[in-house]
């Protein structure tokens, strides 16, 4: 990690714009140094599950794509975990959507938003970027498609998330008002690092709770939600997916990196710009993590509470984030 000071002037050239594009292509990448050891990384306590399968992948000698698919595949799959795939709590209209995103070494992404009733939004999102020549598909035709591969149609709505749903109706019988309740949107955001040296990730949520029908959040949206470069390094977001389109959060940090911030220098700076733009608000959430190239990792939060899990030299640990 470069001294205070040093990240202190970055912090203001930055601020300044004073980082013109003919002084930032001068500056050196990041020197690709030893080869890391695999490494995956996660949001949130149901990580390390998610970590373990993914891990397993890597130790086989697999590619970090199949190692991310295969974690974040393990929370999709959990009817535990209310924010994410099977058990995510549904929109204001009891429709559980799904955003999910996946994103390569070679720079090839897939996404899908707004998709239902498919157990694995990961995976259709990798067929998007495997078997299309687009990034994005949403709503119905994205199930249609997921149908056509042979995605069975599932229903994802479990009697909790359902009770939770009614509950919430009762409460808010005009739902277009929106509904400002934070208490329940997680996402499983991925980094994986593989014995090739190769980086992926995957993103995988069903959104904010009680959501406005339709609504998609910055998971599924590459550059925010989740971004890879191979060169560099990757990141990936949890929490107010508006915030984090807004300042296109996981692209930013990324090329924060490619600047020479390390990858915890470059989650500070991106949640210090979700902070200045939104005074005031002290309940606002947003988590990012990031790797770089030689296998060193950041995270960073608006505020306390964010928990991520780590696996790497043989150990698979929850940390807290620091904010
Ligand atoms: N980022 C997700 C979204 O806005 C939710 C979350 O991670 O809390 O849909």
């Amino acid at each position: 990690m470069s001294s205070r000071r040093s990240f202190l002037e970055k912090s203001i050239l930055t601020a300044a714009g004073l980082m013109t594009t003919s002084r930032v292509s001068s500056l050196p990448k990041i020197p690709p140094t030893t080869q890391p050891s695999a490494l995956v990384i996660s949001t949130w306590n149901f990580g390390i599950p998610a970590n373990k399968a993914a891990m397993e992948v890597l130790q086989k000698g697999g590619s970090a794509l199949d190692a991310v698919e295969a974690g974040v595949m393990i929370v999709e799959a959990d009817p535990i975990s209310t924010s994410v795939g099977l058990g995510g709590f549904p929109d204001a209209e009891g429709d559980v959507t799904l955003d999910a995103s996946i994103m390569n070494h070679e720079g090839q992404c897939g996404a899908v938003a707004c998709l239902q009733h498919t157990l694995h939004p990961i995976s259709v999102a990798r067929a998007v970027m495997e078997r299309t020549s687009h990034v994005l598909l949403v709503g119905e035709k994205a199930r249609d498609f997921a149908h056509d591969l042979g995605f069975p149609k599932t229903n994802l709505l479990t009697k909790t998330a359902k009770t939770a749903w009614k509950e919430w109706k009762s409460n808010n019988p005009k739902w277009r008002q929106y509904s400002t309740d934070i208490s329940n949107h997680d996402t499983i955001g991925m980094l994986a690092i593989d014995q090739q040296g190769n980086l992926s990730g995957a993103c995988t949520t069903s959104g904010w709770a009680f959501k406005v029908p339709g609504r998609v959040g910055d998971s599924p949206i590459i550059g925010a939600g989740l971004y890879v470069d191979n060169e560099v390094g990757a990141a990936t977001a949890t929490g107010t997916g508006e915030e984090v389109i807004k300042i296109c959060g996981s692209f930013l940090i990324v090329e924060l990196m490619r600047q020479g911030y390390s990858p915890e220098e470059a989650c500070v700076e991106a949640i210090r710009r979700i902070k200045k733009r939104n005074p005031g608000k002290p309940e606002l959430f947003v988590g990012f993590l990031a790797i770089n190239k030689a296998g060193e990792h950041g995270a960073f939060a608006t505020k306390d509470g964010f928990e991520y899990a780590l696996f790497q030299h043989e150990e698979n640990k929850l940390f807290q984030g620091r904010y």
